[in-house]
């Protein structure tokens, strides 16, 4: 539709009240913003940084896309944005194609100084020391255009114990016109005192869908009907980040079928777990054992996560459809056992990744379910 709407859709509808109420005249220096994971932190201070370079008419706080330094910002190469991430993350950053087939990595590869080497699995879940280092060294150094620098840093746990002291000290004594915009599921009492804490909500479950379902037509060839995207969606914790990122990698690796199979295979379970004592658990373990292991006991997870709150008064997270079913079977089910089925689940979820026997473990799971409400 309208260009407006397209440009600030970089930032979630549910954070658009969070950036509204930004005050742009009097930032801090350093900008700590956490919330569940998935939710869209990383585009809105992506987004966040853009605004705070940009060198167009300040009197809108949006990034105006038409000056150099959202020319510079949109094609990855404005020398006073400073993202500190892993190499799994970079491919979200400006400039990486995303959403095409080239390789992921190009985007921000020039400021690896050619360390090409550091390839190592493990290596690129972590924030480079190296880039770090050069980055918080820089910090001495005037900003290149005169006016903010900003450091993005993604996730702060994913930096080293080393890294993270060198900029505690930065934070300590923060270097002129520079702001720090640092993302963190969970805070950090360490760095908290020192930064002005934003916290970003997560979406209503409606405006969630309604947003990802406008993603995923947007994305050509993902054709995944509104029921499918509504049980992924509950599945993953009402993060639609995450499920449009699942989406996509999956489309990406034609793994259609095999999310199909989940897909069906957990409605199938949660219908035999809505049984309660009834379950035909022999039964159950056969229809979904074909699918997902890991993906299976995420559900069951879930749903006793919800029949435990249900239980205790409280609310329904992920299964909120199902309240009352979920009301109904936790008048009947035995606490202590249900405690010790989430310890069970925990366990399965260990060994998730080699699981040798996918249908016997699964019917000795239901079975142990079907245990909680017998008294
Ligand atoms: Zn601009």
């Amino acid at each position: 539709m309208p260009t407006n709407e397209r440009e600030n859709s970089h930032i979630a509808p549910w954070l658009q009240s969070l950036w509204s109420n930004l005050d742009f005249q009097n930032l801090p220096n350093a900008i700590l913003l956490h919330g569940q994971s998935g939710i869209g932190k990383f585009a809105f201070a992506v987004e966040l940084a853009k605004a705070l370079l940009c060198e167009g008419s300040q009197t809108n706080k949006r990034p105006c896309n038409q000056c150099e330094a959202c020319h510079w910002f949109n094609t990855g190469n404005h020398p006073d944005f400073i993202p500190l991430v892993p190499e799994t993350h970079r491919k979200l950053l400006p400039h990486a194609d995303y959403e095409g087939d080239e390789a992921p990595k190009k985007g921000r590869a020039a400021r690896d100084d050619g360390d090409g080497a550091t390839s190592e699995k493990k290596e690129k879940k972590n924030i480079s020391i190296e880039e770090t280092r050069t980055a918080i060294e820089g910090l001495s150094i005037g900003s290149h255009r005169g006016g903010n620098r900003i450091i993005l840093i993604y996730p702060l746990e994913m930096l080293r114990s080393d890294s993270a002291n060198t900029l505690l000290k930065s934070l300590e004594e923060p270097p002129p016109n520079t702001i720090f915009l640092l993302l963190v599921d969970r805070v950090l009492p360490t760095i908290r005192s020192r930064c002005r804490l934003l916290t970003a909500p997560r979406p209503d479950r409606q405006l969630g869908l309604s947003w990802l379902k406008g993603r995923v037509q947007d994305i050509p060839g993902l054709n995944i009907a509104d029921s499918d995207i509504e049980t992924i969606y509950d599945e993953q914790g009402g993060a639609p980040y995450s499920v449009l990122e699942s989406l996509v990698a999956r489309h990406n690796k034609d793994e259609k079928d095999e999310l199909t199979i989940s897909i069906q295979a957990s409605r199938y379970l949660l219908q035999s777990m809505s049984q309660g004592a009834r379950i035909n658990w022999l039964d159950a373990a056969e229809k979904i054992n074909k699918a997902r292991y890991s993906f299976l006991l995420a559900t069951m997870q879930r749903w006793v996560s919800d029949l435990q709150s249900v239980a205790q008064g409280g609310n329904p997270r992920y299964y909120p459809k199902h309240m009352s079913t979920l009301q109904n079977l936790s008048k009947n089910a035995n606490l202590a056992k249900l405690l010790n089925f989430w310890k069970s689940l925990t366990q399965a979820r260990r060994h998730e990744n080699h699981p040798l026997a996918n249908r016997i473990q699964l019917e000795a799971l239901l079975s142990q379910y079907q245990q909680l409400f017998s008294s």
